[in-house]
């Protein structure tokens, strides 16, 4: 496995010419990643890697079944879609089968950002409205178009602010969002309801004073807010909402769908709702650079009825279109989506037990293969515990198993695996995570001893030695 290279000289090459703004995971030691095979990554010394992470290597690192389709058209002609050929006639067709009906035209690009980019274009070329709904800490691509609409990258210090026109509504999270489970209900159809009301209001206010909403654009189950999963009723509601206010519905595929949920080939099936617009990317591919936007025959018009061309270079080429192609093969083949539901269940039902015996663990959820852990110092006031879930993405790194976190607090464990993944591999994923989380439990036992010793004596302090009661407990706070 070793590259020409020293991993030091990767580093500095890397520091010298590569933008900082590009960031690499494990930033203090990087690992330098020279092969993948299914569910396991290689580094430079032959070490290899468990990846938890990768929706990209949807039907796992280097299939050989998809590497030869590409390798193969490759040889014969990679060239643009002004000419015909067989390979995306035949993609389009099999994608459009796994839609609803009214979703039958295709325009494919290179990255989910162009394709969440092009199907802002074409609600606003239908609608002929600007106003987009968009979810809090959501991200739809690094396109400055896409920026304006991901409250993910909106906002932080130096960043871009959010522009008038993009409305931002809460993230639908039971768990730690605006409205929880069992404060404001015990019922996931109410629960869902007031989230979904809070969008009514937009579409409301925005049809009264713009006469409509162009869209709403949202991840069928939102990833990079942390693993959430609507409540029942919530994307119907919000669907009926928009459309009242003659906007369309965007549902971003791009890291949930081919079946990641298991049950059902896009997301968006589980949520009873049809959308006017998808988009799909990263899986599409497993690893090559092919996205697509899935929409009805009405939107396309009015976009082909501006008679501006729509021409994207590479986006559909033959080698894409063959690649896309047998990816879909191997999900039918080796019927990776029941794969994905009965893994996704046990690994689900695992991280629930694990729930019993750590106290870190506020909640566990998940649909198929997209699973997250929330980790929270503190089970009634949920606060965030963004220091230990970082120190168990590290441990779990040096057992060799790759994992992320992410959500507004960056508290949520994210497991993601190539649709490839073993109940072995769940097993191993979460015996390790058990022992992490028990030396955390280890760990944090002297501090709560320590903290015992100091609080004890403030208990008896008389009250005009208040001031250096508070000070005790700031300290014992900072501590
Ligand atoms: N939508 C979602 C939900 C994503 O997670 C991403 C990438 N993380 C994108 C869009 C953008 O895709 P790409 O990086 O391929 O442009």
């Amino acid at each position: 496995f070793l590259q020409s290279m020293p991993k030091s000289e990767t580093i500095k090459l890397r520091e010298k010419h590569i933008g900082a703004a590009c960031q690499l995971f494990f930033r203090s030691s990087p690992l330098k990643i020279v092969r993948g095979i299914a569910q396991f990554m290689y580094d430079e010394t032959g070490e290899r890697f468990l990846d938890c992470i990768n929706n990209v290597a949807h039907v796992g690192h280097c299939h050989p079944h998809v590497v030869e389709a590409g390798r193969n058209q490759m040889s014969l002609i990679s060239t643009n879609n002004r000419y015909l050929h067989d390979e995306l006639v035949i993609l389009a067709e099999r994608l459009v089968k796994t839609m609803p009906e009214s979703l039958s035209v295709c325009f494919f690009v290179n990255s989910g950002s162009e394709a969440n980019d092009l199907a802002l274009r074409l609600a606003q070329i239908h609608t002929k409205k600007k106003d987009v709904i968009t979810l809090d800490h959501a991200y739809h691509g690094h396109l400055t178009s896409m920026i304006d609409v991901s409250p993910y990258k909106l906002n932080l210090p130096g960043g871009p602010e959010k522009p008038e026109w993009v409305h931002v509504a809460p993230v639908p999270d039971t768990y730690r969002g605006k409205y929880t489970y069992p404060r404001d209900s015990q019922s996931e159809e109410e629960l869902g309801c007031l989230y979904a009301n809070e969008i009514g209001d937009i579409c409301r206010e925005l049809k009264r004073r713009k006469g409509g909403v162009c869209a709403f654009i949202a991840e069928s189950l939102q990833s990079c807010g942390g693993q959430i999963i609507p409540p029942k009723n919530y994307m119907q509601r919000v669907y009926e909402f928009v459309r009242e206010a003659n906007g369309v519905c965007i549902a971003d595929e791009v890291q949930v769908g081919f079946g990641r949920v298991g049950t059902h080939m896009w997301a968006f099936e589980t949520q009873d709702v049809v959308p006017d617009i998808v988009t799909m990317g990263k899986p599409m591919g497993n690893g090559h650079p092919v996205a697509a936007v899935i929409t009805t025959p009405e939107i396309a018009k009015s976009f082909a009825d501006t008679g501006v061309e729509y021409f994207n270079t590479y986006g559909g080429n033959p080698v894409s279109c063959a690649i896309a192609n047998a990816v879909l093969d191997v999900i039918e083949e080796e019927r990776l989506m029941e794969r994905a539901a009965r893994v996704g269940n046990h690994l689900l039902t695992r991280c629930e037990s694990l729930k019993h015996k750590h106290r870190l663990i506020g909640d566990v959820r998940g649909r198929g293969l997209f699973v997250g852990v929330e980790l929270v110092t503190d089970r009634d006031t949920r606060t965030p515990a963004t220091v230990e879930a970082k120190h168990v993405v590290d441990r779990m790194r040096e057992e060799r198993i790759l994992i992320s976190r992410d959500g507004p607090d960056c508290n949520v464990l994210k497991f993601k695996p190539p649709m490839v993944f073993t109940t072995q591999d769940a097993d191993r994923l979460v015996d390790i995570l058990d022992r992490v989380l028990s030396e955390l439990d280890e760990n944090t036992k002297p501090v709560q001893v320590k903290l015992e010793v100091l609080v004890s004596p403030i208990r008896g302090v008389e009250s005009n030695d208040m001031q250096l009661k508070t000070n005790i407990q700031q300290c014992v706070k900072a501590v």
